[in-house]
């Protein structure tokens, strides 16, 4: 298989693999998490695991919406944001892009946006935009838009940024989903995760003027913060990014992130995401490949995704 395809790939896979390998342990403190050779799709029988009625290996929210975004810039590589919200909208009342039709998991900002957008209509004006209103909610699913041509760091900044809108429209958010993205972008390309942050940082900053610049301050001060693994933006963006640095597999990686507690499935997710770029989709171990549910889902997306322009025609 192509490098390019293979990373994109392992990021998608990298990222629901995370995501369902956390959802067992959300919520739970980090002393109350088993070692981490004991973290696995399904915990040690004496932990008190979180979401009891969902199957072993299920993403929870942050894999469908990341699948409602892929879906959405495989139609329109520049984002319809109406679509994409009522994508969203469809996940939440009718559990579409799950592989059982169960939504169990729902952030509250992105509820109250999406109950706000069903009212109105306005994926503009839907989202709270508060200081305080800057959770992880959009940073979890933007990783999409990494995968799509034609990518230069203007679409993927720009892509980033209004697929945070619908629920998350603070600059900090959409700042460091453009971040996060650029990071994924420059890994797609062949770049290793410490010269891609750099290339993300330094992009990002020049790509800016002087108010979301201070914006941006405020999240690359963040790299400075001890990982909690929590719902806000800027530590949830370094807690993953340590993860990925810190580890030298995929594995490792995910169950670091798992291992901060907290809000586990987005962590994973996050740092999930980067890390099956990086390692492929192959270095995901099999079991857990094996055990995720709603794989044809995903194979239909993938299928629809425009091969890289690098691609050598008819290969696969
Ligand atoms: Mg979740």
């Amino acid at each position: 298989m192509h490098a390019k395809l293979d990373r994109i790939r392992g990021g998608v896979y990298g990222l629901l693999v995370g995501d369902a390998l956390g959802v067992p342990y959300e919520f739970s403190p980090p002393a109350s998490i088993p070692e981490r050779h004991l973290i696995d799709m399904s915990p040690p029988s004496s932990f008190a695991r979180a979401h009891s009625g969902v199957p072993e290996g299920t993403w929870s929210d942050d894999g469908a919406q990341a699948l409602t975004l892929l879906k959405s810039l495989v139609e329109c590589e520049s984002l319809d944001l109406r679509r994409f919200t009522d994508g969203l909208l469809d996940w939440y009342r009718n559990g579409s892009m799950t592989p059982d039709g169960r939504v169990f998991d729902i952030g509250n900002q992105t509820m109250q946006a999406l109950r706000i957008y069903a009212l109105h209509g306005n994926p503009l004006t839907c989202s709270p935009f508060d200081d305080w209103n800057n959770g992880n909610g959009s940073l979890m699913r933007t990783l999409p838009c990494a995968f799509i041509s034609p990518s230069t760091a203007t679409n993927i900044i720009d892509r980033a940024r209004r697929q945070s809108l619908p629920t998350h429209a603070h600059l900090r958010s959409q700042l460091a989903c453009a971040l996060y993205s650029l990071m994924a972008w420059q890994m797609v390309e062949g770049k290793g995760p410490v010269d891609a942050l750099d290339y993300a940082q330094d992009t990002l900053e020049e790509a800016l003027n002087p108010a979301e610049k201070t914006e941006l301050g405020i999240i690359l001060d963040g790299r400075l913060d001890p990982s909690m693994g929590s719902g806000y933006v800027v530590d949830s963006l370094w807690s993953a990014i340590r993860c990925v640095l810190a580890t030298d597999n995929y594995e490792d990686c995910v169950r670091e992130a798992i291992a901060l507690g907290n809000d586990t499935d987005t962590t994973a997710c996050i740092a999930g995401g980067l890390a099956g770029i990086f390692y492929g989709e192959q270095a995901i171990p099999e079991r857990w490949r094996q055990a995720l549910k709603g794989r044809a889902i995903v194979e239909e997306l993938l299928e629809q995704l425009a091969v890289p322009a690098d691609f050598p025609s008819g290969a696969k």
